[in-house]
């Protein structure tokens, strides 16, 4: 067998395990050894699970050997974000205040990949309650990028994006509420897609920002991308904002080409914000669609600029209900020295919560109050709309929208950590998508000169993820140049 089987994809190990050629049991070997390898510099991993790696791996092993049928994603490896709920180890969300929380079932997404024969690595690091856009404000530790160690793996799915990119698992599945599925795969060199709001069931994601919420998955490839999305996407009775519709063959969908495709440039997303690599990078990509045949168009999304705003102040409100559970009362950390029950509540919340999801929790609770609300929580519904109309009427003009994911690529640890302004302008470009509930993929497209990796983002109608994976799988397998792999051994 040969050692590199961590770098190889997803459809590519399943279809080896399905045919016979490796067992499932020799991938997880092989992946339990790279990450024994480079986790100790990357340090993406919150738990292993050696053990339960094994024993899913065995399973799968010997529904081969009596010839059974196996499924799409037969031996390949996983790592899971901390917040979606898991029978097996802990549910931390990255929290001193989970952080002895087992939850008592599984999060639907990942049902649904045990049952397609995927075998779990473990848990990987976040911001703390998917806040953060760097997985700097994780309460467990740092995760680095694997491009370059002294720089962040973006976030809130940090740990996802790095495990990915340093292959240390051939597919992870993080959360996208703002952007962190897309931005840290976009500063990690890898793919990452939001897929519609209600395409994948949210049952056993531990709650942020409901409207807003979406789980999916990074990967090396755009058809790993389309491949987990087959497993996981459609209709759940356990969540009711789950759409009910059916699930096309999303691989099916990578095939021809782009010729009569309108990719829409919003002549808001290529300002002075952007940074010159980024901008120099994605402009090289869209020609590289216009010279096969795509026709390009400028489209204009006026409301872009109170995105950031409407997203602090949607988000924070639903944080704040939502976190409200955390009490110290039925789960989570309670504070061994309260002696009354107002104690309780603030002594354990006080400590158990980092400064991010405080300042978040206040600020939302602020916006909510009464007198406040109005101006902040209803006015923000209303902009909203507002954004969701930009890009209907953007549609009516392209198929598809191309910009860039992030202003910059990958900065350096603390760079931004001090001023939660500057973090939250990180998000410029994703949040929107989020808002529109539309689906969203950041692919890569080059290094900068620093070899840092520049993403591009493309966005399609709701529910036109078939159009969004052709569209990325089309630039991937065109664009002309390799994008390598990071720097560490
Ligand atoms: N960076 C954004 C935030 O901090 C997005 C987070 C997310 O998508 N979970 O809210």
């Amino acid at each position: 067998m040969t050692m590199d089987w961590y770098w190889k994809s997803a459809s590519e190990i399943s279809a080896a395990v399905r045919s016979g050629v490796v067992s499932a049991s020799d991938i997880t070997e092989a992946q339990l050894r790279r990450i024994d390898e480079v986790d100790g510099r990357i340090d993406a991993y919150t738990q292993r699970w050696d053990d339960t790696a094994r024993a899913m791996a065995a399973k799968v092993d010997k529904k081969a050997s009596r010839g059974e049928a196996l499924g799409p994603l037969a031996g390949v490896p996983v790592g899971l974000k901390e917040l979606l709920c898991t029978r097996v180890g802990k549910t931390t969300c990255a929290s001193k205040m989970l952080e002895h929380f087992r939850s008592p079932y599984d999060a639907t997404v990942v049902k649904r990949l045990e049952a397609a024969d995927a075998v779990f690595l473990g848990k990987v690091n976040m911001d703390e309650f998917a806040m953060g856009s760097s997985t700097e404000n994780s309460a467990i530790k740092v995760t680095r990028n694997p491009w370059n160690l002294k720089c962040v793996p973006g976030g809130s799915s940090g740990g996802s994006a790095a495990a990915v990119s340093a292959g240390e698992c051939a597919i992870s599945l993080g959360s996208d509420t703002g952007g962190s599925i897309r931005q840290p795969a976009c500063l990690c060199g890898c793919v990452g897609i939001k897929p519609t709001y209600g395409r994948v069931s949210r049952y056993g994601l531990v709650a942020f920002a409901s409207s807003l919420d979406q789980i999916g998955p990074l990967t090396r490839t755009v058809e790993d991308a389309a491949l987990t999305l087959n497993v996981i996407c459609g209709r759940d009775e356990m969540d009711a904002t789950s759409a009910d519709l059916p699930v096309p063959d999303f691989t099916g969908a990578l095939t021809g080409d782009v010729r009569g495709l309108r990719i829409g440039l919003p002549k808001e997303y290529f300002t002075e914000a952007l940074s010159e690599p980024m901008r120099e990078r994605i402009e090289q990509a869209v020609d590289a669609y216009r010279a096969n045949g795509a026709e390009i168009v400028e489209v204009s999304l006026p409301c872009s600029e109170y995105a950031i705003a409407v997203y602090y102040i949607i988000c924070t409100a639903e944080a704040s209900a939502n976190l409200a559970r955390f009490d110290g009362v039925r789960y989570g950390f309670r504070h061994p020295e309260a002696k009354t029950m107002q104690d309780m509540y603030v002594m354990s919340k006080s400590a158990a919560f980092g400064p991010e999801v405080r300042r978040r929790i206040m600020l939302g609770t602020y916006v909510l109050s009464s007198g406040y609300y109005d101006a902040y929580y209803l006015k923000a519904q209303k902009v909203r709309a507002l954004i969701k109309k930009d890009f209907d009427a953007a549609f009516e003009k392209c198929d598809v929208i191309a910009g860039p994911t992030s202003p910059t690529a990958s900065f350096e640890f603390g760079a931004k950590s001090d001023n939660p302004l500057e973090m939250y302008l990180s998000d410029i470009y994703t949040i929107s998508v989020n808002l529109a509930t539309l689906p969203g993929i950041s692919i890569p497209c080059g290094l900068t000169d620093a070899g840092l990796p520049v993403g591009m983002q493309l966005m399609a109608r709701p529910f036109e993820e078939e159009l969004l994976l052709k569209t990325a799988h089309f630039y991937e397998q065109n664009r002309g140049f390799d994008m390598g792999r990071p720097p560490i051994a």
